[in-house]
């Protein structure tokens, strides 16, 4: 037998007995989304890739190293899978002039793609909702992008999450602290491991992000941003807790807090689960005011978030969640070739009453078609053979409950399901 071709590592197929949970995920997540007033943008897949070299940052991990990066041998464009969202949607923003009519409540939803090392929570394919709010200087805005969070996680039926907040200040304040963490870096540069010696003049931001123990110390002891700070940053870092207070949420603020991508400015903030192992954040976002000018738009606030739908849904399962798998109402048995013809016009008539219909396919006693429709989980069993034919009625059958089957009228059936 020939060797059959195989999904790509990390990229995976939701199969049906899966499928259903995003489904719930996604029709809880449009109702809430419409209940804040984001509308929905839906920009392609594939991008050029000086867009995403321009907007997440050259000295970060995703573009680096964890970018599909191709070149469309018809026309010699270098094109990138979207690694995330938030570019396309900057991008398409500009392009549209959406602006134009005023501030914009964003979202998207849909797959991404990072040639990252695939284990639980991480994958090369995956799948964010992401939600934007352009042209807002907050923090009221940055508020309510916490605050809608909060509404969701309850709405999923998801507890334990910890929120962390930070703020990056201002480029200027940025730009002094940079100066000030590569003067220290480099008075320890004997210290420093092989990633940080890099990244030393490149993005000095992100050495306070390794992982590697050996530099915790020297990482403890390095300049603070927040001594750096501009004032409006403070402010605007206040106003914001206040209203989180004002609204009940709570928070840590965490002032190492650096994102994988170099567009965040002033605020930033991550949702946290101790329940999915390494990889806990499950939400992440924060302010980007630069970054319409650098896609090469007019300069304009804006801040969103991204969530990994993959590890909201795995915690969903650790919350105890319990959606029920979908099952047809009515599993249509039928035998003869009258009683074939009588089974389809019941099955149209009784989805036009709204009941969800399995018609049976492909034959077989009824015996078997009984087990088949046990076996999908549907609530009634219809039967249809050549007494039925004959009365013109239908047996109606419960399947999880022990009632006695019943012939009837076709039209008694809804009303009986319904009640
Ligand atoms: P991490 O620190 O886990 O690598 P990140 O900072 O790279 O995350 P973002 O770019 O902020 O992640 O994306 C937002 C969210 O998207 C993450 O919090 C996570 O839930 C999800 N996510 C990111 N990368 C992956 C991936 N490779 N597989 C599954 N989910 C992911
Ligand atoms: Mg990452």
């Amino acid at each position: 037998m020939a060797t059959g071709v195989k999904a790509i590592r990390g990229m995976n197929d939701i199969l049906p007995d899966q499928s259903y949970r995003w489904e719930y995920f996604e029709q809880t997540v449009h109702k809430w989304l419409a209940a804040y007033g984001y509308r929905n943008i839906r920009t392609p897949i594939v991008e050029q890739t000086d867009l995403f070299i321009r907007s997440i940052g050259e000295v970060t991990d995703i573009v680096e190293k964890e970018m599909y990066t191709f070149i469309d041998h018809l026309n010699n464009d270098s094109l990138t899978l979207r690694p995330e969202g938030t570019a396309s949607c900057v991008r398409a923003v500009i392009e549209h002039n959406l602006l134009y009519a005023g501030p914009q409540r964003l979202y998207y939803a849909g797959p991404m793609f990072r040639h990252e090392r695939p284990q639980k929570g991480r994958y090369r394919q995956f799948h964010q909702v992401g939600v934007e709010a352009l042209g807002y200087v907050g923090p009221d805005i940055d508020a309510e992008l916490i605050v809608m969070c909060s509404r969701l996680w309850d709405l999923l039926g998801i507890s334990g999450l910890r929120l962390e907040i930070g703020t990056l200040g201002n480029a200027e304040s940025r730009a002094l602290h940079r100066t000030r963490l590569i003067k220290y870096f480099e008075q320890h540069r004997d210290n420093l491991d092989e990633d940080s010696l890099r990244r030393l003049h490149t993005n000095p931001l992100r050495i306070l992000d390794s992982k590697n123990p050996r530099m915790q110390g020297l990482i403890d002891n390095a300049p603070k941003l927040i001594d750096d700070l501009d004032e409006e940053s403070c402010i605007h870092f206040e106003s914001l807790q206040h209203i989180l207070r004002e609204q009940g949420i709570n928070f840590e603020i965490n002032l190492r807090l650096v994102r994988g991508l170099d567009y965040y400015n002033r605020s930033v903030f991550e949702w946290i689960t101790d329940k999915l192992g390494a990889q806990g954040t499950v939400c992440a976002g924060g302010r980007y005011d630069g970054l319409m000018e650098q896609v090469g738009g007019k300069s304009a606030p804006a801040c969103g978030f991204a969530m990994g739908i993959e590890r909201l849904l795995a915690l969903m399962q650790e919350c105890g969640e319990n959606i029920t798998p979908p099952a047809p109402d009515i599993y249509i048995a039928h035998q003869g070739e009258e009683g074939a013809d009588y089974a389809w016009k019941c099955a149209e008539f009784l989805r036009d009453e709204g009941l969800n219909i399995i018609l049976h396919c492909g034959g077989g006693s009824f015996k078997s078609q009984m087990k088949k429709a046990d076996a999908i989980g549907a609530s009634y069993a219809l039967i249809i053979g050549d007494d039925e034919v004959k009365a013109q009625e239908v047996t109606l059958k419960p399947l999880r409950e022990s009632i006695e089957q019943a012939s009837m009228k076709l039209s008694a059936v809804t009303e009986l399901i319904k009640k």
